[in-house]
């Protein structure tokens, strides 16, 4: 090949490239990859981490810093009320990301893709996985579900993190159940 034949066999190849990589839509991976993410996430003071927010839209971030901060330093407190004994000397640390309750990809319902593997299979408005270490929520602050929502994942991750889901049953989908019941249960305990 001529050095010109060659050079416009890269420049094809680069242009033909890119465009195909860039539409490219991948099945399951639930974690956000990294030009997902944000360029630096936001450490909450209850040992969170808020690593996306597909839509950027406006998160009110001091008031779920102080939810999280009650969610937690409660959680003994709620354990002990509902007669559950389980060790949570250990430091918590959970992964968040915000995304549109949607069905397009990459966002909380997009279960053709990103959200295939997950195991619940129907629209949420929130979701927390147990392997990941990780919860979804939907992303709009005026709506009144918000703050239980954000409330009800931080039980789940709590929950996940303790070992408590794992003491609820040996059957995957009496856990979540069970886990279910205490997630709404303290979410209005919190709320009093
Ligand atoms: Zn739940």
């Amino acid at each position: 090949m001529k050095p010109t034949t060659l050079c416009t066999f890269f420049i094809f190849i680069i242009f033909w490239v890119v465009p195909v990589s860039g539409d490219e839509k991948v099945t399951g991976h639930m974690a956000p990859f990294i030009d997902e993410r944000l360029s630096s996430s936001i450490e909450l003071d209850c040992g969170v981490s808020i690593v996306e927010n597909k839509d950027k839209r406006k998160l009110p971030v001091n008031r779920i810093n102080n939810w999280c901060m009650k969610a937690v330093s409660r959680f003994p407190d709620f354990l002990k009320a509902k007669q559950i004994k389980i060790n949570t000397s250990k430091q918590f640390h959970w992964v968040l990301s915000f995304l549109p309750e949607d069905h397009c990809y990459r966002c909380l319902n997009d279960l053709r893709y990103r959200f295939s593997e997950r195991q619940f299979q129907a629209d949420v408005i929130g979701y927390t996985d147990k392997n990941l270490q990780y919860s979804f929520v939907f992303d709009i602050e005026s709506d009144k579900e918000f703050k239980p929502t954000v409330i009800h994942e931080l039980f789940h991750a709590q929950s996940m993190f303790y070992g408590l889901y794992d003491k609820h049953s040996r059957d995957d989908f009496e856990k979540a159940a069970k886990d279910e019941v205490l997630a709404d249960e303290f979410t209005n305990w919190l709320d009093k």
